[in-house]
């Protein structure tokens, strides 16, 4: 049999991390066996519907590098793929089932079927749903009614007193009792457009899906699309819900716990190799032997495709940390070239205004420096926009600190001017010296010879430099700005605390 699988998401809202996991595992599943992965959109509920929610579908999983073999941008060989350009279908088929004896016209009202809520709820009834009141109006009444334009829902006809058998790969055998499920739930509504369950199972049926993963949360609706199926006299799909994705607090993952939206990830400066990755672990492993050093949990979206396995599903659901996100966003930082990570924080930095006014653009030399700059911050962002923060100090002059800042510890004002005396020396050797350990060596060498400690005369110089005691590696950001732009540095801190000493 051949796999194909979709995922079919409602436009009714931002693409988020429960949406892209079922994506991705779909994804991953038909690539692993050498399927179809589809692209359906389920737009049926229009007053939720925005167009805004598809282009942002589009956006985030162009962004992932995520693509479907067939979809409504793609086309393929069952278009369209676009529930609300295929409404005469599933009028067709609910007509159908109407008649094969399955399913019925209801006409009653809205306010009759809210008579019967409260009526119930006034008595304390446990029921709930539709009381199946025209369930046994005869078919040539319910006919003739409809012919002469009464607005009616079609409904589902439940066989009951019978149960409803499926198997899921993870839970295995499920079983309902009909009487238990959704009350002859409505399938086409009085403006001809269908309920979900309609079109979802149609339109799994004639795209051939063989496959459905989909979130736990679907699991209550899928005895009532087993009951349809065999009302259609067709064959269900092979189910497996996913396990649930949950928050530390071990509540459904929500906006609460923070961000959700890919979009969010994506403007606070996250990867999506990185978001990639962590979400393939969300319910899933993947290891195969022993994985090369340091890339334990490190899966690119190649090896996946190729590792992915229901079998390595895990029953229990997923707990979301978003530390571990950020370490994965690390990782993948690190991962990156000068020129890659570079292009990849410019953005950011520009917006922040690092090369002059926000969003101005940086010219070839500012670029040249950014781009020299990324050795010196890569092992220390978990962010792309943290690049900009991290350095301003060689884009612009940074504030001359607190004549404290210059002070080592268990020193003084004076030893400290010393000190950066002794500093102010070693800048023009250092800058001209284009490795980091003959720059270690010079500077240890130095302090040795005036019998000071290494981080003592570091310290004021990496002050004077960078206007912080927390800086980027010393070496090469002398080296990146300069002997001249270094010396001017250091000589407005003297002056700083030459004029503090004279007080
Ligand atoms: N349209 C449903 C959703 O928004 C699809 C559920 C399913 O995969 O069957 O998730
Ligand atoms: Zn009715």
């Amino acid at each position: 049999m051949s796999i194909r699988d979709r995922y079919a998401p409602s436009p009714t809202g931002l693409q988020h991390i429960g949406g892209i996991r079922t994506a991705l595992f779909n994804y991953l599943f038909a690539r692993s066996q050498g399927g179809v992965f589809v692209l359906r959109l389920e737009d049926t509920d229009r007053s939720r519907f925005d167009q805004s929610y598809v282009q942002n579908l589009y956006d985030t999983f162009d962004w992932l590098g995520i693509h479907w073999d067939e979809g409504p941008d793609k086309g393929g060989t069952f278009a369209p793929y676009i529930q609300s350009e295929r409404t005469e279908l599933y009028k067709k088929y609910a007509a159908e089932l109407v008649s094969r004896g399955q399913a019925y016209y209801c006409f009653c009202s809205a306010e009759r079927i809210d008579r019967v809520r409260q009526e119930r709820e006034a008595s304390h009834s446990a029921q709930t749903g539709y009381d199946r009141h025209c369930r046994s109006i005869p078919p040539e009444e319910a006919e003739r009614r409809m012919a002469a334009g009464e607005p009616c829902t079609i409904r589902l006809k439940i066989p009951l007193g019978e149960t409803t058998l499926f198997h899921d790969y993870l839970l295995g055998d499920v079983e309902w009792k009909n009487d238990d499920v959704n009350p002859d739930p409505v399938l086409l509504k009085s403006d001809g457009f269908p309920t979900y369950h309609l079109a979802n199972v149609v339109d799994d049926h004639l795209m051939e899906i063989s496959h459905v993963l989909r979130a736990q949360e679907w699991l209550a609706s899928t005895p009532l699309h087993v009951i349809m199926y065999r009302s259609f006299g067709w064959e269900p799909p092979q189910y497996c819900h996913l396990p649930m994705v949950m928050g530390q607090d071990g509540k459904k993952l929500s906006k609460r716990h923070g961000a959700t939206s890919i979009d969010e990830f994506r403007t606070q400066g996250y990867l999506p190799e990185a978001l990639i990755n962590y979400v393939a672990l969300l319910g899933a492993s993947y290891e195969e032997g022993p994985r090369p050093e340091g890339r334990a949990d490190i899966y690119s979206l190649q090896e996946l495709e190729t590792l992915f396995s229901p079998d390595k599903l895990n029953k229990a659901p997923a707990i979301f940390d978003y530390k571990k996100l950020e370490w994965f966003n690390g990782q993948y930082i690190r991962m990156k070239s000068d020129e890659e990570l570079a292009a990849l924080c410019l953005p950011s930095a520009v917006a922040a205004g690092l090369f002059g006014t926000a969003g101005t653009e940086p010219a070839t030399e500012q670029k040249n420096i950014f781009t020299a700059a990324m050795p010196l911050i890569r092992e220390r962002l978990i962010f792309l926009h943290e690049a900009a923060e991290k350095l301003a100090y060689l884009f612009s002059e940074p504030a001359l600190p607190a004549v404290e800042e210059f002070i080592p510890k268990k020193s003084d004002l004076a030893a400290a001017i010393k000190l950066l005396r002794l500093g102010r020396e070693m800048v023009q050797p250092l800058a001209e010296t284009p490795d980091d350990e003959a720059a270690e060596a010079f500077i240890k060498e130095q302090a040795e010879k005036n019998a000071v400690k290494l981080g003592d005369v570091m310290m004021p110089l990496r002050v004077a430099l960078t206007g912080a005691r927390v800086s980027p590696p010393l070496f090469g950001s002398v080296r990146l700005l300069g002997a001249e732009r270094s010396l001017r540095r250091v000589d407005s801190a003297l002056q700083l605390l030459e004029n503090a000493h004279k007080e």
